[in-house]
This record gives structure tokens, C-alpha cells and sequence, in this order.
């Protein structure tokens, strides 16, 4: 097998996957190495796919041209659009998976896609060229064999010398036993790249034959399910799905929790790493939110080729004696059996200020990295970071530009920007609070918005483009057509809008006006609009949310012209900010650090403010004008 390669992929989990599929498919040679090709896109935690803002990311990740949305389509148990009941701007697709067919699937895209080798093998040093700064040239693995390339995308995860912790047993492992990654972070450290620890945690998997799920409410998938790939046949998931179950903690639950905290590694201290605040331990709800009475508990299916179930809800590094205990007080749980502990994992992760929007690390050209290791929590995060990742190592060794999305343009692009710019203290997992253009943000457009950016960097076909510039000229056409078409106050539209409880009209108005009404649809208005034609229910879609929120997405959009102001006010890469007199040393030191690529960017940064802003926008007009 020959040593050299383009691109090295070091770790096949939800980021390695994408950033190895990414490379491959832009026609790179590309090595992915992973410590276990039988656990490929393993699911360490949660069974499950999407969820609020995590639906967004999966359907952004389908639209550049990623592998999620496909393979969760060909692999899940049950599928719901959550918070339906709100605007479109929070639907979110989630679906459970069926973990082990998850990881199979995503295997055999792996082992099918040419230009990709997969081995089998612990990497244990990062090497390095020192010229003006460090150069990647590849890797060495364990066993000593060294691989070169001009690329090399870090996506280790939560295996850098990771520890897991179940009460006072301490095991020296990855995630649920599996083997962890020692000598690697030692290399990292050693090329002046500053790692931190972190920890996140995982409930008890329960033998599912032990549960009674008549003490609980079921939770029914959807009828019909929406799909995630936009290359998925609606027609293909009309499948039966398998429920999962909602239940509560109670009161005995958190007493048992509470008279054993001395013994909970997380409040004995025992654990260094920072935890993610938005998926607290059991532990923390009891110890953080004492006035709440109950907690909600979700019983999801962990595979249709197993009984084993996940107790979502409850994640704890408890000692398995209190586990026990603890679980068995929550209804339908009294006589669960324990598959497998709860526990909490810490483990190497970079440092903030650190990483260019790229994801190429500013202390080593050509390493990149993605994922966990980035400081994110979640698969979804993980991917939509390893495509990121891949993309822009491609783009660098073909000489491309490389992709950038900004926070208006998507989640990504939010995500991204908050992994360089902020400061985290936590694992960082996303949320729809985070994006402040969330209405023009949401999971049914993010074709519209991201497609085109997919093809310019080749991962998205001339068919693929061919039918979402169709889709979004018949959009605008019909949105043109409903503007025209005018609606006189005649009686029989006033019965009209009588019958459908919708104020009379006091003039004529337009179509695209009533459409403007939250309690009149494009499917109502069908006697009103003889002249419509049949149009495909995704186009219908946008053109009703489009004339229904035209008044926020209008205000939305100057708002995003008013950030791109900014955001396209670049910054070049190598300015010497000790050039920039005036600037307040706080926020030199920010700049050198992090490197901010524009004005807006930089006025993200902690420690920059806006008179430090003004200085450096002085400083580039003069730069410019010399
Ligand atoms: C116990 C636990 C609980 C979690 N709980 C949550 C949660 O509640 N909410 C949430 O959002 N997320 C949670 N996660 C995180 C979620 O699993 C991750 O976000 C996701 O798996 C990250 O994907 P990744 O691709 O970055 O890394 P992983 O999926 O961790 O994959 C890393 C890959 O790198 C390989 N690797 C590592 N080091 C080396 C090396 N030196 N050489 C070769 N291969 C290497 C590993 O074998 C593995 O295949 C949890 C994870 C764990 C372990």
C-alpha cells in the first residue's frame, strides 16, 4: 500500500466520515485511519439524529453534498418534525436510529467510494515540517508505520486520553470500552498546540424486556415522515416505526441522587474535564433546578437488532449500586435490568483561539480538524465541522478558494463562527437561540440556501443544481403570480373568508396579501385562484412561508445586510497588529491570537471592543490608500 496520500483523516466517527467522504469525492487521494473499523460512525450516546437546531445542521450538511440526511434516512426507527406547534424557523427533523445498521451503512459508503483507504490503526504522532511555522507531512501509527500527506484533518473525538469515570471505577478507555487514544494529543502538545479537558456523560442502557412500558406514554413517530436527504424518495421512508416511551423522575429519584452526591465523581471532583451545560447529568438537574418535582425521562430504541434500550434523560457517572437505585424509582422502570452503566468520559480537546473559519489550524498549515476535538458536543455538530474540514483541505491542495458560510447563511455557519471567535468553557452544542437570523435559517430551505455553494465546490451534481434552480425559479414565479392576482370584496369571497374565520375584506387585495393571514394556507385559497397550476408540494411550501412572514424575513434581511457590511470588510491574514498603534494591548493580543478574518468577525471577539474596531478600521483605510 503506498505511504503517500493528499489528505489523512485521523479518526472515522461522525466528523471523519464526512471530512474522508468530502476529500474523496473532490477526487483526492485519501487515507482515513481509525482505531476501530467495526465501530465506524459509532453512536457513544443518544440514538438519535437531528433534534432542535441539530434537524437544520443535518439538512445543511445533505444540502453541501454530506452523508448524514442519506444515511439516517436508510437506517432510522422513527421519525418526528419537533415543535410544530411554533413557527417554521424552530421545525426540527429528529429520528432515532438504529445504531449498529448506522454505523454498518455509513461503512459500506465508506468502503464503495473510490479514491478512499480505510485502515485500522491507532495514529500516535502528527509530524511536522518547521519552516516559518510548522507544515503538516503526515502521520506516524502506532505500530511505527509512517504515512505522508500535504493534508491532515484531526477527528479524534472524545478518545485523546480519555478516562471514563462510573462512580470510584475509573477506567482508561474511549467511549463504552472501547480503545483510546494515548500518545497522539502528547504529539499535538508538542507542535505548541494548546489542549484542554473536557467531559460529557451517558445514561444506562437498559434490557428493554425488563421495561414496563405500560407505566408510560408513547411517543408515535410521524405519519408521513419527512425525509432528511433531499436525494431521499419521500416514498422510501413510509416505513412502521418503532415508538419510544416518555416517563418521569420523581421525587425518591432525586432523593437517592442527593443523599449520594459525595459519591458522584462530577461533585467529589474527581472529574477535571468541563461538561456540557445543555445536556446536564441527572446529577446536575437534582443539584441545579432543587424547586423542579420531576424530570422528563425518554426510553428510546437503541436498535431494531437488539432489546437494549437508552434511558434518555438521565446520563450520570453515579456508582452502579446508586444506578440501581435511581433508576428503578422512575415508572416502568421498577424492575429494569442494566445493560450497560451510566458513566461520564473526559478527554483531550483543543483550546480556543486556535482554529481560522477553514478549520485549519493558525499553528500548523495544512492540519485541520473537526468535531469533538474542536470543542463541540454532538454527531451533528461533529459532521457538519468534518465537511467543513474536508472541503477546505481539498480546496487548499487544489489551489481553490475555500468554502466559507457565514452566520447568515447557516448553522454552520453560526457554528463555526462561535468554535473561533467565543471563548467556550463548555462543550459547545447548538441551539436556535444561537442564530440571530434563525427565520431565514430553517432546515425546509437550506437547499436554497446552500446548494449553490455545494456545487461551486464540486460535491453537488449538474442534476442536483438543475432541480433546485428549478424549484427556485418556480418558486419565485408563483410567489410573482399570487403578488398579481387580485381578490375583490364579492360576496362570495366575503362567505369566503366568513367560513374560514378570516377578517372580511374592505378592498381588493392580492392573494399573495391574504396569504399574509396565519389563518388562511395556499391550499385554502384554492377556490379563490382558478388559474393556479399543480406545483410540487416543497415549492408550495416556501412560497407559503415566504408571503406568510414577509414582513419579519423582509426586516430579517436588512439586518443581514447590515451584518454582511462587516462580515465582508476582510481582514488580511498576515497583518502585524503591532502596526496598529493605537489598538488597547487586550485586544492586540485577542487579535494576534485568533486571527479574525473581517471587521465583523473581530468585533465578535471577547476583549475587542468597538472603539478597538474603529481603530482597525482607520489602520485598513490607511493600509489601503498607501
Ligand atoms: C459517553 C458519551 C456521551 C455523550 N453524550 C452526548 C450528549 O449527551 N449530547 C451530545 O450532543 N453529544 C454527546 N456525546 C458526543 C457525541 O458522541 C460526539 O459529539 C460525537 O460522537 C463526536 O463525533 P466525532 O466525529 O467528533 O468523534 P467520535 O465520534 O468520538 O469519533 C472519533 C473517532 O476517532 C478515532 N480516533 C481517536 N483517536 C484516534 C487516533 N489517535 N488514531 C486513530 N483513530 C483515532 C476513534 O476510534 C473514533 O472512531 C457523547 C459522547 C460520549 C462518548
Amino acid at each position: 500500500m503506498t505511504d503517500r496520500f493528499d489528505i489523512i483523516v485521523i479518526g472515522a466517527g461522525h466528523a471523519g466520515c464526512e471530512a474522508a467522504l468530502a476529500s474523496a469525492r473532490l477526487g483526492l487521494e485519501t487515507l482515513i485511519l481509525t482505531m476501530s473499523v467495526d465501530n465506524i460512525a459509532f453512536m457513544p450516546c443518544n440514538p438519535h439524529i437531528g433534534g432542535s437546531s441539530k434537524g437544520h445542521l443535518v439538512r445543511e450538511i445533505d444540502a453541501l453534498g454530506g452523508e448524514m440526511g442519506k444515511n439516517i434516512d436508510k437506517t432510522f426507527l422513527q421519525s418526528r418534525m419537533l415543535n410544530t406547534s411554533k413557527g417554521p424557523a424552530v421545525h426540527s427533523l429528529r429520528a432515532q436510529a438504529d445504531k449498529l445498521a448506522y454505523s454498518m451503512e455509513m461503512r459500506r459508503v465508506l468502503e464503495a467510494q473510490e479514491h478512499l483507504t480505510i485502515k485500522q490503526a491507532e495514529v500516535s504522532a502528527l509530524l511536522t515540517q518547521r519552516q516559518s511555522v510548522y507544515r503538516v507531512t503526515g502521520v506516524r501509527i502506532a505500530t511505527g508505520i509512517i504515512y505522508h500527506a500535504k493534508a491532515v484533518i484531526i477527528c479524534t473525538g472524545t478518545y485523546g486520553q480519555s478516562r471514563c469515570l462510573c462512580g470510584e471505577s475509573i477506567t482508561e478507555t474511549g467511549p463504552n470500552g472501547l480503545q483510546r487514544s494515548v500518545a497522539f494529543t502528547d504529539s499535538l502538545r508538542a507542535c505548541g498546540i494548546e489542549l484542554r479537558r473536557f467531559k460529557t456523560g451517558t445514561p444506562a442502557r437498559m434490557d428493554g424486556r425488563t421495561v414496563d412500558y405500560s407505566k408510560m406514554t408513547p411517543q408515535p413517530g410521524d405519519v408521513p415522515v419527512i425525509p432528511f436527504s433531499y436525494s431521499t424518495d419521500p416514498a422510501f421512508v413510509q416505513k412502521e416505526q418503532v415508538p419510544c416511551y416518555l416517563t418521569w423522575t420523581n421525587e425518591l429519584t432525586h432523593e437517592i441522587i442527593r443523599q449520594n452526591l459525595d459519591r458522584s465523581p462530577i461533585y467529589a471532583g474527581i472529574i477535571e474535564g468541563v461538561g456540557p451545560r445543555y445536556c446536564p447529568s441527572i446529577e446536575d438537574k437534582v443539584v441545579k433546578f432543587p424547586d423542579h418535582e420531576k424530570h422528563q425521562v425518554f426510553v428510546e430504541p437503541e436498535g431494531a437488532f437488539t432489546n437494549e434500550v437508552y434511558i434518555d434523560g438521565m446520563s450520570s457517572s453515579m456508582p452502579e449500586d446508586v444506578q440501581v437505585r435511581m433508576y428503578r424509582t422512575v415508572p416502568g422502570l421498577e424492575n429494569a435490568k442494566i445493560v450497560k452503566n451510566a458513566y461520564a468520559i473526559e478527554y483531550d480537546c483543543l483550546s480556543p483561539g486556535q482554529l481560522s473559519p477553514t478549520l485549519e489550524l493558525h499553528a500548523v498549515r495544512g492540519l485541520f480538524s473537526a468535531g469533538q476535538f474542536n470543542g463541540s458536543s454532538g454527531y451533528e455538530e461533529a459532521a457538519a465541522q468534518g465537511l467543513i474540514a474536508g472541503i477546505n483541505a481539498a480546496m487548499q491542495i487544489l489551489g481553490k478558494e475555500p468554502l466559507f458560510i457565514d452566520r447568515s447563511e447557516g448553522y454552520i455557519g453560526v457554528l463555526i463562527d462561535d468554535l473561533v471567535t467565543k471563548e467556550n468553557q463548555e462543550p459547545y452544542r447548538m441551539m436556535t437561540s444561537r442564530a440571530e437570523y434563525r427565520l431565514l435559517l430553517r432546515q425546509d430551505n437550506a437547499d436554497l440556501r446552500l446548494r449553490e455553494k455545494g456545487y461551486a465546490v464540486g460535491l453537488i451534481s449538474e442534476e442536483q443544481i438543475k432541480a433546485l434552480r428549478e424549484k427556485r425559479d418556480a418558486i419565485e414565479r408563483e410567489k410573482e403570480r399570487l403578488r398579481k392576482v387580485m381578490i375583490g370584496a364579492s360576496e362570495e369571497v366575503l362567505s369566503f373568508m366568513e367560513a374560514h374565520g378570516s377578517a372580511p375584506l374592505k378592498t381588493g387585495m392580492t392573494l399573495a396579501e391574504l396569504m399574509n393571514r396565519p389563518e388562511l394556507s395556499y391550499d385554502m385559497l384554492a377556490p379563490l385562484d382558478p388559474e393556479r397550476t399543480p406545483l410540487p408540494r416543497e415549492v408550495i411550501e416556501q412560497v407559503e412561508i415566504d408571503l406568510r412572514y414577509a414582513g419579519y424575513i423582509d426586516r430579517q434581511e436588512r439586518q443581514v445586510r447590515q451584518f454582511r457590511k462587516a462580515e465582508h470588510r476582510h481582514i488580511p491574514e498576515d497583518l502585524d497588529y503591532s502596526q496598529v498603534k493605537s489598538l488597547r494591548l487586550e485586544a492586540r493580543q485577542k487579535l494576534m491570537q485568533y486571527k479574525p478574518r473581517s471587521i465583523g468577525q473581530a468585533s465578535r471577539l471577547a476583549g475587542v471592543t468597538p472603539a478597538d474596531v474603529s481603530v482597525l478600521l482607520v489602520f485598513l483605510e490607511t493600509l489601503q490608500n498607501s
